[in-house]
């Protein structure tokens, strides 16, 4: 496959590399993308499900469609590209992992340092005040009630720790992938079309400072131009491949 041996030759010589990671990567777990051929944002309106304004008035058409996505993301399992990250750090070529992924899957393989930049769906937290409590529980009262209403307060403002569309990133997980982006000597960016910011930041700010950018997509994305390595295809395929090449 073209620019296999590249990406592995720069992989293995990496010693602080950072992995910045999109919906592609869990695509072969069974979880949608939003763009892409298959992706969700054909099916539906991302704007009515998961943008503040709308959640704040009616969280129970949220509730609705998360509902039945929530199963798809309890049962899903990690895919041989989330394990070859894992892998790859714990050989010590990569530093951590920065994701936009809120499906836990890096966590599940294991990933040791990992950034999530919009956060997770395992918690749900009270916007009203503050409290939260873990998704299941939620889940469970899914069925009888909604939307639900918050444990503590009774209001009807709980919402997953993920990022909506009109809310800003955790300052901290922000400041943390900046910071890895800053040390890298090598940031290998996997299944993102890049086009969401300020998460694509992150690998825009390592290619500036020069450090090496490696791009596994199946598809093109807006800083190929700039990627020193290409290797377009499926991550689950590749990254095992090129971690098997790497530590070899
Ligand atoms: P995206 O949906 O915009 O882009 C995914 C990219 O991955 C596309 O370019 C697509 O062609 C490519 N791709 C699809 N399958 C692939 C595969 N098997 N191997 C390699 N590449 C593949 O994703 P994004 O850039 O992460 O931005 C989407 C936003 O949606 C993020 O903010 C994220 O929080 C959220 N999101 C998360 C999940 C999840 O947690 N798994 C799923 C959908 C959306
Ligand atoms: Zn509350």
């Amino acid at each position: 496959m073209e620019g296999l041996g590249e990406a592995a030759r720069l992989v293995r010589g990496a010693r602080r590399g950072v992995a910045f990671t999109g919906a592609g990567v869990s695509a072969e777990s069974g979880i949608r993308t939003f763009r892409g051929e298959n992706g969700l944002w054909k099916q539906y309106d991302p704007v009515k499900t998961a943008t503040l304004s709308y959640f704040l008035k009616d969280p129970a058409v949220y509730w609705m469609v998360s509902r039945e996505r929530w199963h798809t993301y309890r049962e899903a399992q990690p895919n041989p590209g989330h394990y070859a990250l894992a892998a790859l750090e714990e050989l010590g070529h990569l530093a951590g992992v920065v994701t936009q992924n809120t499906d836990s899957l890096h966590l599940k393989a294991g990933s040791q340092r990992l950034v999530e930049l919009h956060g997770n769906g395992r918690t749900v937290r009270c916007l009203d005040c503050g409290a939260s409590e873990p998704r299941s529980e939620v889940q469970a009262r899914l069925e009888s009630e909604l939307p639900p209403h918050c444990r503590t307060c009774g209001g009807i403002h709980i919402k997953p720790a993920v990022v909506f569309f009109g809310e800003s990133l955790p300052p901290a997980a922000i400041n943390e992938a900046m910071g890895l982006a800053r040390e890298c000597d090598l940031m290998l960016v996997v299944g993102s079309s890049l086009g969401v910011f300020p998460a694509a930041e992150v690998p825009l700010l390592a290619a500036e400072r020069g450090a090496p950018l490696v791009i596994v997509n199946d598809e093109p994305t807006p800083l190929d131009e700039l990627a020193a390595v290409v290797v377009r295809g499926r991550s689950g395929e590749i990254l095992p491949q090129i971690q098997l090449l790497a530590s070899g």
